[in-house]
This record gives structure tokens, C-alpha cells and sequence, in this order.
């Protein structure tokens, strides 16, 4: 028999390394910025197109290329920055395997122009799918230019397999963040099909931390400053009481690399320990120094990780750091994340209401207004923080008028024991005192059916009622707006402003009025009528979590998206007390939505258990 294997050619070889380093064009963006930054470049320019699928572009004022490396650079394997294996000990290049532009030029178009200071002229090099096109002597100014054009063009599963702009132009922000953060000591620009979306210059890191996270961001920081001999720590933690719902500020930088390290974020979350609330994230932006020889970051080209010799006092060393700056800078123990809507609302929120012309063109859709002030008591007292929109129980009425219309397969048959021809079970207030359900352990509520028992998960239940409601109103696209008396200012990062801006239709077909929304800020001149305007940052911010948390696939739906996110913050949560009233209408609305048997996030709603699979377990 013949021989079977033969060596692949390069091209070939290429195009399958490639795969492993270029995943979408945030790593095209990581590559590029790592070579500038290892050019010594003082001045780094990112200019980006279509989200980077039409071009990334980075040009620097780093050392340039000879003629000779120019070519070579695209060779796999190819690198300046380690000689020998030892030499892998000791690293203080990001890049070091050679990889990179042999890839990114495999499976795009690359047109490079170089020049070192020496020379006069540079080189330009062309190359297209690993084949040189064309390389000449260029007029080009000192440093480096790599344009990456086409990205997949000749993979186009890979092409297809991107997602929407928004998300990969997210990414690629991700990645400019890092490397911005990484190195203060840099110029960086950032543009993004022709607008400028970053332009910071060399500065401290203080001021490059609140140039990408905003203004607002230096009032929370707490510098954190540790030089002991295995380990030396610089950076900020940011004051408890700015915590977030995102880990979109958590920032480890080893030896001015970006790394994730989920034991390391430990030790910053145990020395926050009592002062966080539940579900809230510390934010820090901290720059770890070792000796390079004590790590080992040769794990993979894309990956974050990274092995240290000694965690354990790595771990122990940032605890304390953390701990000592937070007491330092007299950070109370104790903070009160409970206030009372009533004490941020510039007027009563319930007068308001009741001269709100709004709710009479659209009584159906006022989920959330605060007349049963009987319940809100209670979930104060009950669950520890407020949730003034879950006391209305008009928003169970949602959907009612057209449950005629639904017909829950399952369900069409669902009567109450008790229901009677001639009681609204809306209007009579006698209904308190009947009881045809009840609430198990402020989490379930329990009812008969003529053929067992239902147990219905309260919040999961007012979740779906929410959820359709707010679908609804996005695609019709009709809003009720409830006017502000105030307009409400929020501070996001330029970052989480871009996710609201991206949403932003759709936000205001569920009632939201905007009347400034740019990187300076967002202030808000109307919400959907029910909502507190004390909920209002808490929705956005849940929203944009949800955003950042989903990766969007290609049947992603910001509609859909926005009007689950507003679900889950707006409705009842357990451990809430309901009356009998509230009970029932929770029951009948759920029942008269479109699917009620599962939550938004496909859990169920609720279970029922038959009369027969009772008395078998009496028997
Ligand atoms: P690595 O960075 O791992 O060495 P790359 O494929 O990214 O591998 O780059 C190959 C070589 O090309 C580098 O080692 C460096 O010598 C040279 N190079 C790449 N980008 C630049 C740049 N912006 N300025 C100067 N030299 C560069
Ligand atoms: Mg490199």
C-alpha cells in the first residue's frame, strides 16, 4: 500500500491555526493592540469598521519592522520576542508565539506599512488567504500599520457564525478597555466607522480608569496600594454602596495583562464580606505585579487564565489589602441599601397617580400603581426591601379582557370550586373573606380545582403576566407614558449607555421618554405608568446586565429581552404576603395569558396535583 500522510501546506496549516486564535474580531483587535504595545508604542490608534467585520485597523508610533521582518512577521512561528525555550520564563511581551499575523493573514485580507526610525522609507506588504499579493517600498511614517480587511472571508461558516454588530463591537470594546486599562502610561483612540468612541491620552490610572468608566466613577474608587516581595498591588476598589448587578468593573491586570481568575475575585469578594448585598458585584480595577518566572501563562493564545506558583499567599495578600483600604478609607461595615421609594420621589407617587389621565385612556396597562398600600407595608416588613411596584394587584388584571380568546389548552377547563355566575371576582369585596386560595410559606399560592390542587409559583406566575404585557406594548408600539415631574439624570458608563441607545425604541414603546441619551449621561422625562421612578435605575441596570450576561444568538430579540428583563424586576418577588384579592387575580391572570404554564425563562409556572394521586398516597 502507498503512504497515506503528507504534511499540510502552510496556507492550510495556517487557516487551522487560525481558528484557535481568531475567533471573531475582538481577537484580531487583541493581537494588533498586544504587537503596538510590544513595539513600545507611546500612541496607539484603533479604527474599526462594521464592528470590525469589514476592517480593523491599528496603527502605533512603535519600533516599525525591517524590511526582512516585515515579510517574515507573517510566517508562523515567526516572532522577535523569545529565542529560546528559557526565555519562556521570563516574559515580558504579550505576544511570544508567533502566531498571530501568520493567522489573521490566512483568513483575511492584511496590508501592512512599517518603518523604522532609522530609515527612510518603509515597507508595504499585501497579503491575502497566506498569499503575499504585493510588497513595496512605501513612504509611511515611523511605527506600524496593520489593516485587517474581510475578516472569514474565505471561512465563510465562520463569517456567518458572527453576531449582530452591536455584540462584536462590544467585544472589541471589551478588549480596547483591557488593554487601555493595562497600560495608562499609552495614548489610545478609538473610532468606530468614523465617530470617535475613546481618545484618552498618557495619564495616571486613576484618570484612565474614570475616562473609561465615566466621571462619576472617581468619586467610588479606593486607591489599594501593597508592595510586599512576592507580590505588589496597585489599583482601586470601588465603595461598596457603588456595587454592581454586572461584573462589568472587575479588572485583574497580572504584570499589565488582562486576566480572569475566579479564585483571586474571591478573596476580593471575602474582603467585602457584609458589605455587599445579595446579587451585588465588587467593582475593581487592580494591577497585580509578580516575578514573570512565578507564573505560567503559556496555557492558550485566547485564554485569560493563568497559573501562579503560589496562590494561596497571592490570595491571602489581596484580602488583606483590600480589606485594610476599604477600613482605611472608613468604609461603614454596615450600609443601608433599603430606602424607601417615597424618600428619592420628589412628589407622592400616589397623588400622581390619581391625576394621571394616562391610566384612563389605558387601564389595562397599569401593572404597577401603589393603591394597595395594605400589601407594600407588608413586603417591607416581609421580604427586607422595598418592591413598591409589586403591590398593585391591577396589574393582574392584565390580559383579562381577552381571556376569552385564549384558550390554554390545559387549562380551558379550569374552574375555582366556588366560582358562581353572578360574583366579579374583581369588584366585590367580599371576596377577602372567602377563601378559595391560599398562600404557602409567602412563595406558592395554593388553589382547588374540581379535579385536585394547583400550586402556583407566585413570582415565576407574575413574571409571565408582566412579560406578555410588556411584549405586547413593544410590538404594538403604544406607550403610556407617565410624565416625570423631574427628569431623572443616570450616570452609566459609556459602555452600558450604548446598550440602553441600542434598546432604546423599544424602550420607549413600553412608556420610557428619553430627552438625553449620550455619552454624557441619560436623563429620562417619562417612565411606562406603574413604574416608580425609584425603580427606574434598578430596571435599566438589570437590564443591562441581562444584556451583557446573554449571548445573543441569532434569533436574539431585543423586544423579547427587554420585555423579560422588565418582568423579572418589576415582579413580586417570594417572600411576599398577598391577600386572598390579590391571590385570586394572580390565578385568573396568569391563566388569561397566552402561555401560563411556563415563567418568561421556561420554568414552570405552576403544578397541580389530582384528586387520585392524592388518595393514592393515603392508601
Ligand atoms: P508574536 O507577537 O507572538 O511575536 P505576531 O504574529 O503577533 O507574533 O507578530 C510576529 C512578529 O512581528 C513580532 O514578534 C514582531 O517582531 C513583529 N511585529 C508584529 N506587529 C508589530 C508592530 N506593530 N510593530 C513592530 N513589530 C511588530
Ligand atoms: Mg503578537
Amino acid at each position: 500500500m502507498s503512504d497515506i500522510i503528507q504534511l499540510l501546506p502552510d496556507h492550510v496549516a495556517n487557516q487551522i491555526a487560525a481558528g484557535e486564535v481568531v475567533q471573531r474580531p475582538a481577537s484580531v483587535v487583541k493581537e494588533l493592540l498586544e504587537n503596538a504595545i510590544d513595539a513600545n508604542a507611546t500612541e496607539i490608534k484603533l479604527i474599526i469598521k462594521d464592528a470590525g467585520k469589514t476592517l480593523v485597523q491599528v496603527i502605533d508610533d512603535g519600533s516599525g519592522m525591517s524590511v526582512t521582518d516585515a515579510r517574515l512577521s507573517f510566517e508562523r512561528h515567526a516572532t522577535s520576542k523569545i529565542r529560546a525555550a528559557e526565555d519562556l520564563f521570563q516574559l515580558n511581551t504579550k505576544g511570544f508565539r508567533g502566531e498571530a499575523l501568520a493567522s489573521i493573514a490566512a483568513i483575511a485580507h492584511v496590508e501592512l506599512k512599517t518603518k523604522q526610525d532609522d530609515d527612510d522609507l518603509g515597507t508595504a506588504i499585501v497579503i491575502e488567504g497566506s498569499e503575499v499579493k504585493s510588497q513595496e517600498v512605501s513612504v509611511t511614517p515611523t511605527g506600524t500599520s496593520v489593516a485587517v480587511k474581510h475578516l472569514f472571508f474565505n471561512i465563510p461558516a465562520r463569517r456567518n457564525f458572527l453576531k449582530s454588530d452591536t455584540v462584536e463591537l462590544r467585544h472589541i470594546t471589551d478588549e480596547f478597555h483591557r488593554v487601555a486599562l493595562a497600560h495608562p502610561n499609552i495614548a489610545f483612540a478609538f473610532y468606530h466607522n468614523g465617530s470617535d468612541l475613546f481618545n484618552v491620552p498618557k495619564e495616571n490610572y486613576r484618570q484612565r480608569v474614570v475616562h473609561i468608566f465615566g466621571t462619576k466613577t472617581n468619586e467610588k474608587l479606593v486607591p489599594v496600594e501593597e508592595d510586599t516581595e512576592v507580590l505588589k498591588i496597585s489599583g482601586f476598589v470601588g465603595k461598596p454602596n457603588f456595587s454592581k448587578k454586572t461584573k462589568s468593573e472587575q479588572f485583574f491586570f497580572v504584570n499589565q495583562r488582562f486576566i480572569k481568575s475566579p479564585y483571586l475575585n474571591h478573596a476580593i469578594k471575602s474582603a467585602f464580606e457584609g458589605l455587599l448585598k445579595d446579587g451585588y458585584h465588587p467593582s475593581y480595577f487592580l494591577n497585580l505585579t509578580v516575578d514573570p518566572k512565578s507564573i505560567d501563562i503559556n496555557i492558550h493564545p485566547t485564554k485569560t487564565e493563568i497559573k501562579f506558583d503560589d496562590e494561596h499567599t497571592l490570595y491571602a495578600i489581596l484580602r488583606s489589602a483590600v480589606k485594610h483600604s476599604l477600613g482605611q478609607f472608613n468604609i461603614a461595615p454596615v450600609l443601608d441599601f433599603e430606602h424607601q421609594s417615597n424618600l428619592n420621589t420628589p412628589y407622592n407617587y400616589k397623588d400622581k397617580r390619581a391625576s394621571t389621565p394616562a391610566i384612563e385612556v389605558d387601564r389595562n396597562f397599569n401593572p404597577f400603581s401603589s393603591d394597595s398600600s395594605g400589601s407594600q407595608q407588608k413586603t417591607s416588613r416581609n421580604t427586607g426591601f422595598k418592591s413598591a411596584p409589586a403591590a398593585s394587584w391591577e396589574s393582574l388584571y392584565v390580559g383579562l379582557e381577552s381571556k376569552g380568546n385564549t384558550s390554554p389548552s390545559d387549562f380551558s377547563e379550569v374552574t375555582f370550586e366556588s366560582d358562581s355566575k353572578n360574583e366579579s371576582i374583581f369588584t366585590d369585596s367580599s371576596i377577602e373573606t372567602r377563601k378559595t386560595t391560599f398562600q404557602l410559606q409567602q412563595k406558592y399560592i395554593v388553589s382547588t380545582l374540581k379535579s385536585g390542587m394547583l400550586i402556583i409559583d407566585q413570582n415565576r406566575a407574575h413574571q409571565r403576566i408582566l412579560y406578555e404585557n410588556f411584549l405586547r406594548h413593544i410590538t404594538i408600539k403604544e406607550a403610556t407614558s407617565q410624565q416625570l415631574l423631574f427628569p431623572l439624570q443616570l450616570h452609566f458608563t459609556p459602555n452600558e449607555t450604548k446598550i440602553i441607545d441600542d434598546l432604546k425604541a423599544d424602550l420607549e414603546h413600553t412608556g420610557f421618554v428619553f430627552s438625553e441619551l449620550n455619552g454624557k449621561g441619560i436623563t429620562i422625562t417619562g417612565v411606562p405608568v406603574g413604574v416608580p421612578e425609584s425603580e427606574v435605575s434598578i430596571i435599566l441596570e438589570q437590564l443591562i446586565s441581562d444584556v451583557e450576561n446573554d449571548v445573543p444568538d441569532t434569533h436574539f430579540s431585543a423586544a423579547d429581552l427587554l420585555a423579560k428583563s422588565m418582568a423579572k424586576s418589576l415582579a413580586i418577588k417570594n417572600g411576599q404576603a398577598l391577600n386572598s384579592t390579590e391571590q385570586e387575580h394572580m390565578v385568573n391572570s396568569l391563566f388569561a395569558c397566552k402561555e401560563p404554564n411556563v415563567s418568561p425563562t421556561n420554568r414552570p409556572t405552576f403544578i397541580t396535583m389530582a384528586v387520585d394521586d392524592i388518595e393514592k398516597k393515603f392508601m
